[in-house]
């Protein structure tokens, strides 16, 4: 078993309610999404926090996101305990999900992924800037999460709630952080406007890193441009999402 924190049912968190099952279908659907698009690969995860209860969210049992069904998914509190556990092997990196949850009041999903082209970014000292409009969204610093200063020499994974409000505070009111040596942690208001953040900066590092070889100055995305791009009213996230979900199966 790989969870640190064993839970019997006489401590178990209240249930915020019955989930709406759209909203767990949408999450099915963006983890074999991610895994589709290369963005997750064995490992990494997706979660919405409960639509009906603010201090609740859902994720999957331990499982890889492209085989994941609607039985796999799993409430919890934002401590990161399982309203009903039932056995079930859990994400140990699940206190990502849930001290962002804490911290963040607009964000209603988070993306954890090992995507690779943005591995090369939180190691080196050239930084992950917007390349193209599709990814305006990272027109602030993107920070980059260093566990060696949140808890000295670690296996790099968020094992508790110390590393996941440590990566929480670093994120701070960014969309998107790096994970140094490890990955990145994508959020947004929805699971379609995260997904699309997920995917967009795996795209952006690809693209940044192809301009970088091209050799010369990079022009890239001025902030004013990003956010005149961010602040539209008219981006259909819907439109992509579409076009991604026909290529997966839907269990
Ligand atoms: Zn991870």
């Amino acid at each position: 078993m790989n969870d640190q924190t064993p839970n019997d049912q006489t401590s178990a968190p209240r249930s915020g309610g019955p989930a709406d099952p759209a909203a767990i279908a949408d999450l099915v659907a963006a983890n074999r999404i991610l895994a589709d698009q290369g963005v997750l690969d064995g490992y990494g995860h997706v979660s919405i926090r409960h639509p009906g209860a603010a201090d609740r969210y859902f994720l999957s049992r331990s499982r890889s996101p492209a085989v994941i069904t609607a039985e796999d998914i799993m409430e919890f509190d934002l401590n990161s305990n399982p309203v009903d556990r039932q056995g079930r092997l859990m994400y140990i990196e699940r206190f990502i999900h849930g001290e962002i949850y804490k911290a963040r009041p607009d964000v209603n999903a988070v993306v954890h992924s090992h995507s690779p082209a943005v591995i090369p970014f939180g190691v080196s000292t050239v930084k992950l800037r917007p390349i193209c409009h599709m990814s305006a969204f990272l027109k602030n610093d993107v920070p980059n999460f260093e566990i060696r200063d949140c808890d000295g020499m670690t296996d790099l994974l968020i094992r508790n709630a110390k590393h996941g409000a440590g990566l929480a505070r670093t994120l701070g009111g960014s969309n998107m952080a790096l994970m140094r040596g490890h990955g990145n942690v994508c959020v947004g208001p929805d699971i379609v406007t995260t997904v699309y953040r997920a995917i967009y900066t795996e795209v952006n590092a690809r693209l940044q890193a192809q301009a970088i070889a091209l050799g010369g100055p990079i022009n890239f995305m001025a902030p004013e441009e990003c956010d005149l791009i961010t602040g539209r009213r008219d981006v259909h996230y819907q439109r992509p999402w579409e076009m991604w979900k026909s290529r997966i199966a839907i269990p």
